[in-house]
C-alpha cells in the first residue's frame, strides 16, 4: 500500500544544535588568519606566544554566526552550512557569514517557523567576551530581526588545555528553539 500523504500537522516546536570550529593562525601575510569576528562583532586579534592570531577559513571565518546557522539549518532539517555553502565556491570567499545567517532566516519563515530564541557559546581563551556581550547580541538579533531579549550569548576558556585552551583553535556551540507560526 503506498504511504498516505502526509497530514501530520508540524510540530509546534523545533529545537536545532549548532557547532563549529575554526583553527587560529597568524594574521595575513604571515599566516592565513582572518580578523577575528564573533556574531558579527569584530574583536581585537588574540596574542598567542607573543603573534597575533586569527581564524583560518571558509568566508569571515565567524564561528559563532556559523554555529547558529548550523542550528536554525538543523531545527527544519534543512541541509547544513557546509552543504549550502560550499568552501571550494569563490562566491563566499572572504564573505559577511550575515549572508548564511540571513538565508537559514528565510528558510525557517518559508518553513512556517520563527525564532523562539537562541542560544550561543563560544569557547576562545582570549580576548573576553563578556565585556562586549551586549554589542554582540545586539549584532546577531539585528540581522535576524529579532529583539536582543530573544538572543543569549556567552564565553567561556578551554582551561588552557586542548588546542583550543592553547590558542591555536575558536569553538562556538549554538541551540535555537523554533516556534510554529
Ligand atoms: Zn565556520
Amino acid at each position: 500500500m503506498p504511504p498516505a500523504p502526509s497530514t501530520t500537522p508540524q510540530p509546534s516546536f523545533r529545537v536545532g544544535l549548532g557547532y563549529d570550529l575554526h583553527r587560529l593562525e597568524p594574521l595575513a601575510p604571515a599566516g592565513k588568519g582572518r580578523p577575528l569576528m564573533l556574531g558579527g562583532v569584530r574583536f581585537e586579534a588574540p596574542v598567542v606566544e607573543g603573534v597575533a592570531v586569527g581564524p583560518v577559513g571558509h568566508s569571515d571565518a565567524d564561528a559563532m554566526l556559523h554555529a547558529i546557522t548550523d542550528a536554525l539549518l538543523g531545527a527544519i532539517g534543512a541541509p547544513d552550512i557546509g552543504q549550502l555553502f560550499p568552501d571550494n565556491d569563490p562566491r563566499h570567499e572572504s564573505g559577511d557569514s550575515r549572508v548564511f545567517l540571513e538565508e537559514a532566516a528565510r528558510r525557517v519563515r518559508a518553513a512556517g517557523y520563527e525564532i523562539g530564541n537562541i542560544d550561543a557559546t563560544v569557547v576562545l581563551e582570549r580576548p573576553k567576551l563578556g565585556p562586549r556581550k551586549g554589542e554582540v547580541r545586539a549584532s546577531i538579533a539585528a540581522m535576524l530581526g529579532l529583539d536582543a531579549s530573544r538572543v543569549n550569548v556567552k564565553g567561556k576558556t578551554h582551561e588552557r588545555v586542548d588546542a583550543v585552551g592553547e590558542g591555536r583553535a575558536v569553538e562556538a556551540h549554538a541551540v535555537a528553539l523554533l516556534i510554529r507560526a
